[in-house]
């Protein structure tokens, strides 16, 4: 499996408890090197067009709400089948569902409230580190 890039937020939940650090030491334990990352405050807008793909479920406005509720870290993270391996470290969307030591099992309070965003999929990833980040953002 080739070197990927993926996407990943820590989510306003995990900011708000100062859960940054111990969250990226998960990335970095799993192989994943932190290739791009800033903290940043959404906007309504902002939080709604990047979650459009969920826009008629009902949970839409909850989660966007949610997403602007405090600062996101959003980050670009690289390695060996990174995409499956950070969806793998993070662990299932509802931490009740979640691996032992997983980013979810361990900190993530809901099914809403759960901790980390990670991309699903090659085109996903490129769609999303694109909305986060500029080619200057990004060194090789
Ligand atoms: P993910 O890929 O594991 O993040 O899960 P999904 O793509 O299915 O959902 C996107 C995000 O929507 C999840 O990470 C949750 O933050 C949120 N979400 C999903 N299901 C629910 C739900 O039933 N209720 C609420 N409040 N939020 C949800």
């Amino acid at each position: 499996m080739a070197i990927q890039r993926t996407f990943s937020i820590i989510k306003p939940d995990a900011t708000k408890r100062n859960l940054t650090g111990k969250i990226a030491a998960k990335f970095e334990e799993a192989g994943l090197r932190i290739v791009a990352s800033k903290r940043i405050q959404l906007t309504l807008a902002q939080a709604q067009a990047f979650y459009g793909v969920h826009a008629e479920r009902p949970f839409f406005g909850e989660l966007c709400e949610f997403m602007i509720s405090e600062p996101i870290v959003v980050q670009v993270l690289e390695g060996e089948d990174a995409i499956a391996k950070n969806r793998e470290v993070m662990g299932a969307t509802n931490p009740a569902d979640a691996a032992d030591g997983t980013i979810r099992k361990e900190f993530a309070l809901s099914i809403g409230e759960n901790s980390v965003h990670g991309s699903d999929a090659p085109e996903t990833a490129a769609e999303e580190i694109a909305f986060f980040f500029s080619g200057l953002e990004l060194v090789g």
